[in-house]
């Protein structure tokens, strides 16, 4: 496959607190956020000009779902894209609650565990092909998803037990996952889920959807992570031989391997020896750096991919992690997480560290510590925040998102009723005329014209109209305000720093 679809869904944790009386509980909450939705959408699951999923399912846990890309760069700008219009969504819903009488503060995390310790995901979408063999897929891609932890974790400071002490952990989601591959997502949570939802021509396409990744917030991590497992798939789809480190017993794998900083737990291979994760993800790094000499890279950033994948397992089996940073989300927390404690003689645990945690996935762009790290030039970025902007209102142009946004923004513009998914485009009052787009990969198809033409004559203004007008017209939930990233100026000392 030369281009792959890529897809990213981000559950967010909500709480209210500081205010003088006890926060609202996180369904009130929810619906305070989704408020604004419902009156732009009249429901509470939309997508939005620029072609990504808005909702609020059962719980309290609002999604993102980015648009549908073919590039990790548009991929990354999408999510961070979601960031911005929950945070605004989150704001809104501030100076909602406040005129109902509720002060104090909207928090908005991009993590992965709640205080209590409840789980709620990240989930990846690839399409691969129909013809991979699905054993073949398994047998290799879940012994890289049990290690890739140690890659692009976003890190947990796990609280003491009576059983273990305080301790920082490489992964937030490595102890919610219950089973290798299955078709459930909450009962059982598997690493890989097989439920069969292509959103596409099912006789030639499957939507691999990985659930084990944690959150991140950092773009380079990002980049590592969808980077990487693009490879390790490509490997899979081409039928060349990747070794063989399927895992004995995964779900035992994956928490051993969480829990251990040191990078040394072995893990046992099936019919093999005692391995790390670190022997197992360089196994498959040399593998993959073989498969591009021999094939070619796919894209701008392989040679940037190996050089983070090679550099993050250096940093873990030396056990100097100075290297990385600036890059992985779990070294960048850690390493503060170290600073902080100390500089205030903080015990491991202390409470004022788990906070910190929490902070660290906090999206406020002026708050949040991930973000105020960012704007001091601490942590590497990958994307122009005007990239970011852009993502918040264009849909990618390479894939069918172009025209679904083209879709969404014009029968919106023209106050036409319509409804869209994945797949179908349909003006209600033309239910025969409704547009199926089977390729996600076909980001042109004159029938989006021709049914666009059913709306008259302004279809065609519309459509040269420059991106501030449609700004206006289209903005996702009618916001018209600019975003503004944060900017090292408006600092004066970063919080909790
Ligand atoms: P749930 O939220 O219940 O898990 P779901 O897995 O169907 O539902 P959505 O939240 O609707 O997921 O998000 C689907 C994701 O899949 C989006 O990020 C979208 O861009 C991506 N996607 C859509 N079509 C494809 C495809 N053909 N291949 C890979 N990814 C796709
Ligand atoms: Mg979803
Ligand atoms: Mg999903």
């Amino acid at each position: 496959m030369e281009r792959r679809v890529f897809g990213v869904e981000t559950e967010f944790g909500i709480t209210h607190q500081g205010g003088e009386h006890r926060g609202l509980p996180p369904d009130e909450l929810a619906r305070y956020i989704f408020r604004p939705v419902l009156k732009w959408g009249r429901s509470s699951n939309v997508f939005i000009p620029n072609a990504s999923r808005l909702y609020l399912d059962v719980g309290s846990h609002p999604e993102y779902a980015t648009a549908e890309c073919d590039d990790l760069l548009d991929l990354i700008a999408s999510d961070r894209a979601g960031e911005l219009i929950m945070h605004d969504l989150a704001q809104r819903a501030q100076a909602a609650m406040a005129e109902d009488g509720f002060d104090g503060s909207v928090y908005l995390l991009k993590n992965n565990v709640d205080s209590q310790g409840n789980s709620y995901g990240s989930h990846e979408n690839y399409m691969i092909p129909r013809t991979t063999h699905f054993r073949r897929l398994s047998t290799i891609l879940l012994p890289f998803l049990v290690t890739r932890q140690i890659l692009v974790g976003a890190g947990r400071l796990v609280p003491a037990t009576d059983e273990t002490p305080a301790h920082y952990a490489f992964s937030q989601r490595a102890d919610h996952m219950w089973e290798g591959i299955s078709s459930a997502t909450t009962r059982s949570r598997p690493i890989i889920n097989t439920r069969d939802e292509p959103h596409a021509d099912a006789a030639l396409h499957r939507r691999l959807h990985v659930i084990v990744g944690d959150s991140n917030m950092s773009e380079t991590t990002s980049l590592l992570r969808y980077g990487a497992t693009d490879l390790v798939l490509r490997m899979v789809e081409s039928g060349v031989p990747v070794g063989d480190f399927e895992l004995e017993n995964p779900i035992g794998a994956i928490r051993h391997i969480s829990h251990d900083i040191t990078g040394t737990a072995t893990v046992k291979v099936r019919n093999g020896p005692e391995m790390t994760a670190v022997d197992i993800q360089s196994g498959l790094l040399d593998r993959a750096r073989r498969f591009v000499r021999e094939n070619g890279a796919h894209h701008a950033q392989v040679e940037q991919i190996f050089e983070l994948w090679e550099r993050t397992l250096q940093a873990v089996a030396s056990g100097d992690h100075s290297s990385i940073e600036r890059d992985i989300d779990w070294a960048i927390k850690k390493r503060l997480l170290t600073d902080v404690a100390e500089r205030g003689g903080l015990r491991q645990g202390h409470p004022k560290l788990e906070q910190l945690d929490m902070a660290y996935h906090d999206v406020h762009p002026r708050r949040g510590v991930f973000n105020v790290l960012a704007a001091h030039g601490r942590v590497s970025t990958q994307l122009q925040p005007e990239r970011i902007e852009r993502a918040i209102v264009d849909p990618p142009s390479t894939t069918r998102a172009a025209l679904r946004g083209r879709f969404l923004s014009t029968a919106r513009a023209l106050g036409a009723e319509h409804t869209v998914d994945w797949v179908h485009h349909k003006l209600v009052d033309r239910p025969l005329d409704a547009l199926m787009l089977k390729d996600p990969l076909l980001a042109d198809d004159p029938r989006l014209d021709t049914l666009l033409a059913k709306l008259g004559d302004r279809v065609e203004t519309l459509r040269e109209q420059n991106l501030a007008q449609r700004r206006e017209q289209a903005v996702p939930l009618a916001l018209s305000e600019r975003y503004t990233l944060a900017s090292p100026r408006e600092f004066a000392e970063p919080p909790l720093i």
